[in-house]
């Protein structure tokens, strides 16, 4: 697939460097290491260790190049299996039984990789939806909630660290608490506001079919939690959301329409594949017409493209990868010009925003409506230390960013 090809691209760019000024050693983990370990290794001699996403753990130890055995991989390691597979020799098992679940009431040592101002927060691992065309649920196992004790003195600390801003994340963040049987998303989010301080709440990926009352009303009970909701509809033709085993949902603009009613200010996001099998014209022009009728204010499309061992894989009437990439383009092409009128509805208007420093544009930041690294941003007139909320007037807008002075 194209998400396969992209990630051996990285680790080969990175295997190049190697050795010129670039990584020392090369350690590859996360859910392609389960699929496709055995390639990796041949296609890449420059990689050092393969670590499986269930035993994060061991990560520091092969990064240290202290895993056990002298080859890149354990004979007869299990392809989904737990361990680092080091060079040659046995497995270097070190941790197996870690996992989001049983993680205690303190979070794990982390050092974080993204600016000091913002985090990310997982609350939960893996995913029990088995949608027709994804591997998640067979490589992640089904959703396991991490205890909301875990969650919150993580977020205690990272707000007493000066972290402005923290993003909830899991594979299907509204699922989480439901294994757990007391635990719910809302709740969960009223236990991280608990945590005294001034920032920013954001939950990202909540299935359409948990898109409840409860959940709305709690992001619409405290400024802190981000009026936004990032809701993956991938598709809005009954037929193909069926085919796609996309469960039982309300209709995607039902939700829509639920959402805007509990908070007329909400942004929303959401992602929407293109040419999945047996996908007609008239199903495509269903997400055309979808977009416009919902005024999405973020849209992130993708082509189908099929992954072997999905049921998705073995459907008939598969869509030419053609076709499906000049849908996602032409959806694309027409999402532009909705968003651009969203954001300049929002010229003359003071928003809080949260800055994020300079790039080679000059300085910017976001507002409350922009998540981090996926969204449009505010450019600001003047420099303002990354992670200072500001209030800003909006004075311009284009297809996807702000532009605006700080008032502030
Ligand atoms: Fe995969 Fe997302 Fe469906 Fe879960 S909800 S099976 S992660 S596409």
């Amino acid at each position: 697939t194209e998400a396969v090809e992209e990630s051996l691209d990285r680790i080969v760019e990175l295997a190049q460097l190697k050795g010129e000024g670039g990584p020392t050693r090369l350690v590859v983990t996360g859910c392609l290491v389960s699929r496709y370990g055995d390639e990796i290794l041949k296609e890449v001699p420059e990689v050092d260790a393969l670590v499986p996403h269930k035993d994060l753990e061991s990560v520091v130890k092969a990064v240290l190049g202290q895993e056990q055995g002298e080859g890149r991989r354990a004979e007869g390691a299990e392809k989904q299996g737990a361990g680092p597979r080091a060079k040659g020799g046995e497995e270097p098992v070190l941790n197996p039984e870690f996992s989001i679940r049983n993680s205690e009431s303190t979070f794990p040592y982390r050092v974080r990789s993204h600016p000091e101002h913002r985090a990310y927060i997982k609350i939960g691992e893996g995913c029990s939806n088995w949608c027709a065309y994804c591997l998640i649920p067979s490589i992640r196992g089904e959703f396991a909630s991490r205890p909301a004790a875990s969650i919150v003195s993580e977020m205690d600390y990272l707000i007493g660290q000066g972290v402005r801003e923290v993003t909830l994340v899991a594979q299907d963040s509204g699922r989480y608490g439901q294994d757990l049987g007391e635990d719910s998303l809302p709740s969960l989010l009223r236990s991280l506001l608990t945590v005294p301080g001034d920032y920013w709440l954001r939950v990202l990926y909540v299935h359409p079919s948990r898109v409840t009352d409860e959940l709305l009303e709690v992001i619409a009970s405290d400024p802190r939690i981000c009026r936004y909701l990032d809701v993956p509809f991938q598709h809005v033709s009954a037929p193909v959301l069926e085919r796609m085993g996309r469960g039982e949902a309300p209709t995607p603009i039902d939700v829509v329409r639920r959402v805007r009613h509990a908070m007329p200010d909400v942004y929303l996001r959401t992602t929407l594949m293109t040419g999945f099998p047996g996908e007609t014209e008239e199903d495509f022009n269903d997400l055309l017409h979808f977009i416009q009728l919902a005024g999405i204010d973020h849209l992130g499309v993708f082509p189908y493209s099929l992954e072997e061992g999905t049921p998705a894989a073995g459907m008939k009437d598969q869509v030419p990868s053609d076709v499906a990439r000049t849908r996602a383009d032409k959806l694309m092409e027409e999402q532009a010009g909705i968003s651009a009128q969203r954001l300049s509805r929002l010229v003359g208007q003071e928003l809080t925003i949260l800055a994020e420093g300079f790039d080679e544009k000059g300085p910017f930041g976001r507002h409350q409506g922009q998540a981090p690294e996926v969204d449009g941003v505010v450019r600001l007139d003047e420099d303002v230390e990354a992670g200072t909320f500001v209030q800003v007037l909006i004075t311009d807008s284009d297809v996807y960013d702000l532009k605006g002075e700080v008032i502030e």
